[in-house]
């Protein structure tokens, strides 16, 4: 085999047992690694009906396909487990240097099960799998884990993988971190790998991974990646994904003070030209990366000096415009918290400024958040509960579960502006301005995504009209889930997407000349049909309904009170309509349930069985 082992590498924690499973080329092909592979191997390693912070559960890594060459942005990884905050299925991406070693080490794969007696870590090193004592390592930070297991190894080349404080605690949307600050950050990875009581897995390894076609594929990839240090990825490299707050602001889909708006006058103040100009001091990159989207801020002074971090926008909306702070040393520190603490940034901030309309709607008082005034825009509180939740200190512990179960457990109508979907709280894009999205958000395996779904694509480059509700919205949201499936099981990370003018065709060549397996454009699409599938599948075995496929009642409800969205909403019959034009898309039942042949014409034959009507 050429990139890939076909070996796949599986722990038990309970028993310290390790096997090595084989697969084969035809497999790999199928579900390509990242995404894909994760999700099949979780959907082949766990029972339906589990608790997901149980020992049954289990945590699957996949490497990349291209994780590793000299394909550019390529050295990614996926993750997947049941979601502690969704009950469905949770995948998430990481990358760099970690990503790469799993494969250095010998494997396409890794899963995780069981739970160990007392907190450990994994070093796994090459063929050997060691169970360390990490009890000297609780409560640590996640870089400071970082370097403590790289110090105690003697190998400063041992990549590590880590969760916080938040994980330890199974603070519910806790992540998992590597190489200082790459996470995969949603749907809480971070939780299940604390509830294993799995502090870290360090990874070493001395394999050489060779490629099909070296000569051919390195002409490619140096075309690509003078493409890729070109104007289709500028935007990245320049002021990187934070770039997006003025035009979400123009296009009204800013989500502010907890989606009570979608367009803030104090937008400036948290720009990326703002945080451009003011707090950022380098940029960084993955492994293999020839963009460098990571843009470094640094606070000088003032309250929160020597605060340092990467900002990204959806960190940016989540702890800026949608908790109304809009002073960006206190955001800047925020994500700064979330990183030591291992906590996704999205959710944090999301259930902060639930938290802060409870507070403000008098829902919540004083005595229920210990003394903090927690209203929108007051920085120094907001800055206390997200230590809080990290330490599930006070009303920490209530917010440490998310938005859904929150508000479930203190109602008082609450639930109304709890802006999650199947528990996963929100992303950056408030849907009522994007229909093609509003659709994506609704029916996503893993809730509300705007990098799973890119539905908002179609809406925002004038595909489609934004605004109105159509059959083909359907279908947009269904190509776009599709396309997306397949750079997520590559994995190549989306920034380069601008870069491809037949994405299927250069990306099913680039797969060829890496791995020596043949791959048709054609079989590239199926492939992402498949695994979004395969995604669905596992989220009807676990119970899933058309009803799980929807928007928080403030979306439905309430409209957007101002800018160019003003008045719009997303009333239920259009939802609905909507969904039925995407169930159709997909050759799905009206119910949203998959016909056998279509899975069998898939090649997901066993699934057909099991979930198949
Ligand atoms: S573009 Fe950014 S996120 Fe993507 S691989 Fe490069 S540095 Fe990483």
């Amino acid at each position: 085999m050429y990139s890939y082992s076909g070996r796949i590498l599986h722990i038990d924690l309970s028993s310290k047992e390790t096997s090595v499973q084989t697969v084969s080329e035809e497999f790999l092909k199928k579900y390509l690694g990242g995404v894909g592979l994760a999700s099949k191997l979780l959907y082949d390693n766990i029972k339906p009906g589990i608790d997901p912070l149980s020992p049954e559960n289990v945590l699957t890594f996949s490497a990349s396909a291209f994780g590793g060459t000299i394909v550019p942005v390529g050295t990614k990884h996926g993750i997947a487990s049941k979601s502690p905050l969704t009950g469905f299925l949770g995948d998430s991406l990481s990358s760099s240097y970690w990503s790469q070693t799993i494969k250095r080490a010998g494997y396409d794969g890794i899963v995780i099960k069981g739970k160990s007696e007392d907190l450990i870590y994994l070093f796994i090193d090459d063929d050997d799998v060691h169970f360390k004592n990490a009890k000297h390592l609780a409560g640590l930070g996640c870089f400071e884990t970082e370097e403590a297991i790289r110090d105690e190894i003697g190998d400063q080349n041992v990549r590590v993988c880590t969760i916080g404080l938040a994980g330890e605690n199974l603070v519910k949307f806790a992540c998992i971190s590597n190489d200082r600050g790459r996470k995969a950050g949603r749907t809480g990875q971070g939780a299940v790998m604390g509830s294993k009581n799995l502090k870290a897995i360090a990874l070493r390894g001395s394999k050489s991974i060779n490629v099909a076609n070296p000569e051919e594929l390195s002409k490619k990839c140096f075309d690509l990646m003078k493409i890729a240090q070109g104007t289709p990825t500028e935007k990245y490299r320049i002021l990187g994904t934070p770039a997006n707050v003025l035009v979400m602001n123009r296009l009204a889909t800013l989500p502010t003070k907890n989606f009570q708006a979608a367009t803030w006058d104090k937008a400036e103040l948290v720009s990326g030209e703002y945080l451009h100009e003011h707090y950022v001091e380098k940029t960084v990159a993955c492994s293999g990366c020839p963009i460098a989207c990571e843009h470094i801020a640094k606070v000088e002074d003032g309250p929160y000096k020597d605060a340092r971090t990467k900002v990204e926008y959806e960190s940016l909306f989540a702890l800026g415009p949608c908790c109304g702070i809009d002073y960006m040393p206190a955001i800047i520190k925020a994500c700064e918290l979330c990183d030591f603490y291992g906590m996704d940034t999205m959710s944090t901030g999301v259930t902060v400024a639930w938290a802060m309309e409870c507070y403000e709607k008098g829902i919540f008082t004083k005595k229920d958040t210990g003394g903090l005034d927690i209203k929108f825009g007051n920085h120094e509180p907001y800055i206390k509960l997200i230590e809080k939740i990290a330490k599930r200190e006070g009303i920490g512990d209530l917010l440490a579960e998310g938005t859904k179960r929150a508000s479930e457990k203190i109602g008082k109508g609450s639930k109304h502006f709890a802006m999650n979907v199947k528990g996963l709280e929100c992303a950056g894009y408030d849907p009522r301005g994007l229909k093609t999205f509003a659709l994506g958000c609704a029916v996503g395996t893993r809730g509300p995504c705007h990098n799973r779904s890119g539905a908002y694509e179609a809406d925002i480059k004038g595909w489609t009209d934004r605004f109105t509700y159509d059959k083909e919205k359907g279908k947009y949201a269904a190509e776009r889930e599709n396309y997306a499936a397949t750079f997520d099981s590559f994995v190549l990370c989306k920034f380069i997407r601008g870069c491809f003018e037949d994405y299927y065709k250069e990306a099913s060549d680039l797969y060829t000349l890496t791995t020596g397996i043949e791959m048709t454009p054609d079989e590239l699409k199926k492939t992402g049909e498949r695994i979004w599938n395969l995604k669905k599948a596992f989220n009807i075995r676990e119970g899933w309904t058309r009803k799980d496929d929807t928007l928080p009642p403030r979306i439905m409800k309430d409209p957007i009170p101002e800018g160019v969205a003003k008045g719009h909403l997303i009333k239920k019959k259009d939802l609905e309509f909507l969904k039925d034009a995407y169930y159709k898309a997909r050759g799905w039942t009206k119910d949203g349930m998959i016909p056998k042949e279509k899975l069998v014409e898939l090649g997901l034959d066993d699934i057909a069985k099991e979930v198949g009507v």
